[in-house]
């Protein structure tokens, strides 16, 4: 089977291009920058007239190796930086555990991942465990806007890092911004720490020498994991690769807890709606439709549940949730959110029969789950009424409120909660370590889960934050279980 990328760009223009594609620009949302620029003044308009690309820029410290908006926001990205510490406790702590052995020294690590005040966090860490790096922001079809509060920041505000990242950037930025990263005269990367695998592709296709030097590679997203595992597959992947989406803090954490936190905020930041007595379908019962079941139910609103899986579907039924075939609710639920993973669970159909301005969005996979591209039909009005809020209006009049176009509705209309981002940063951050200090041999050329033990690590370096006290086995115990009295606890498919 062919490996599919994102698509390739093998020349840049000569004249960065003022207008990205909108569906690759990872900036923050209307609704975020509005609350956003009330608390502080971020936004300068005059930033947006020139790109980045064209600025001669230079930091505190005289280097003009990096790429960003506006270097003079730097003490205000430092801030925000600040605030996320507050909730990512556990990286601080990693640093001072950590710090007298300094776990990453020499590690050279070039990231494609997130800029956000909460990565900025995680790029500290890595640079006091003795690491050194460049990094970019990956831009994200399916997410047109997302998170990008602390976007200038370089080597001021992040010593031995240099960033090329901004906010609005075009796919041509985008790789431009990955090159720069890539191809530095008299520093090559010996680690690389991706999220959507496009720096890996870059790497792959540009550079391919660069792979001699590199140790291994940290995966964090669903696409950039499935893309290694098709490498691997085909017997090109060089090097070893550990898959951080789906460890279990990622799975158990990411897809539950944030979902059950973001849904009413992307919901309620879109639409104002008021869930009391509404009813709401959610179709796909697990970990992420678990999560917006339990947020919808804890507000008063009447859910019922659609499900192929006759197990989720009695853990919907155990949990006191209708479960039903869309079909059947479809003309009386006031809204419908997509957590399968799968396509077109909603169609044109559905879409038809739903009654007048029922809220439709995506909290699953990419752009693919509603069937957006149906809709767009000549027959069909589209009103954009707020920044990710569209009402397509039927000829009769009715209208369906479709939320950020069908793409993911948390990371496109609201802000994910600094504490979960810290459970995946904390182990990306123990994947790094473990690929990095890994004696030879213990990895292969293949795809690999952080072992069990490391995931629990990152668990209890969260506990404190709770003031949560663990129960230790006794020997007597530990034996009677089979267990190692510090862990792993827990099976490998745990
Ligand atoms: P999961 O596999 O635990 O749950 C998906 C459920 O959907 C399964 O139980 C499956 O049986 C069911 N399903 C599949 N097709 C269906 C259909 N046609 N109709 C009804 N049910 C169907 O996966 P998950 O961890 O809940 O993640 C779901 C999706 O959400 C994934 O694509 C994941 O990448 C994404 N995700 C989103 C966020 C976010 O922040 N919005 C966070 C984590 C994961």
């Amino acid at each position: 089977q062919q490996i599919q990328f994102a698509d390739d760009m093998q020349e840049f223009t000569k004249f960065p291009t003022k207008t990205g594609r909108r569906s690759l620009s990872r900036s923050i949302s209307q609704s975020s920058t509005d609350s956003y620029s009330s608390a502080a003044s971020y936004t300068d308009s005059s930033d947006d007239e020139v790109s980045p690309r064209e600025k001669q820029q230079t930091n505190s410290k005289g280097s003009s190796n990096f790429c960003v908006k506006n270097i003079k926001q730097a003490e205000f990205g430092r801030r925000e930086i600040e605030i996320a510490e507050q909730d990512m406790s556990a990286l601080i702590s990693l640093r001072k555990r950590a710090q007298g052995e300094k776990p990453l020294a020499g590690a050279k690590i070039v990231g494609c991942t997130h800029i956000t005040a909460q990565t900025a966090v995680l790029v500290e860490t890595l640079c006091a465990l003795g690491s050194q790096g460049y990094a970019r922001a990956i831009p994200d079809p399916c997410i047109p806007m997302s998170r990008s509060r602390a976007v200038p920041r370089d080597a001021p505000v992040l010593p031995g890092v240099a960033v090329f990242a901004w906010k609005g950037e075009s796919e041509d930025d985008f790789w431009w911004c990955i090159d720069r990263c890539v191809s530095v005269d008299g520093w090559q990367p010996n680690m690389i720490l991706d999220d959507g695998g496009d720096l890996t592709h870059w790497v792959y296709k540009k550079y391919p020498s660069v792979f001699k030097k590199i140790r291994g590679i940290v995966e964090e997203s669903v696409t950039g994991v499935h893309r290694l595992y098709q490498l691997s597959k085909a017997g090109k992947l060089c090097v070893p690769a550990m898959n951080v989406n789906d460890s279990v803090t990622k799975q158990k954490f990411d897809n539950l807890y944030c979902c059950r936190e973001s849904i009413l905020d992307g919901l309620k930041r879109t639409t104002d709606v008021m869930f009391g007595g509404k009813q709401v379908v959610v179709c796909g019962y697990g970990e992420v439709g678990k999560g917006c079941c339990a947020a919808l139910k804890a507000l008063g609103a009447i859910v019922y549940v659609t499900e192929i899986d006759p197990i989720c579907a009695l853990q919907a039924c155990m949990d006191g949730f209708r479960v039903v075939k869309l079909s059947e609710v479809i003309r009386q639920v006031d809204v419908v959110i997509t957590c399968t993973g799968n396509k077109n669970v909603v169609t044109r159909e559905h879409l038809d029969r739903m009654k007048n301005s029922c809220i439709v969005c995506n909290m699953g996979h990419s752009n693919t789950e509603i069937d957006v591209t149906s809709l767009r039909t000549p027959e069909l009005t589209w009103e954009r009424v707020r920044s990710q809020v569209d009402h397509v209006i039927w000829p009769d009049g009715k209208r369906v409120v479709l939320l950020a176009e069908g793409r993911l509705l948390n990371l496109s209309c609201s802000t994910v909660p600094t504490f979960v981002l810290s459970i995946t940063a904390t182990t990306q951050a123990l994947a790094l370590i473990e690929l990095y200090n890994a004696p030879e041999g213990r990895y292969k050329q293949d795809v690999y889960l952080l072992p069990k033990k490391m995931d629990e690590y990152v668990a209890s370096l969260h506990l404190p934050s709770f003031d949560a006290h663990l129960t230790e086995l006794t020997d007597d115990q530990a034996k009677y279980l089979g267990l190692n009295k510090n862990g792993p606890f827990k099976p490998n498919y745990y």
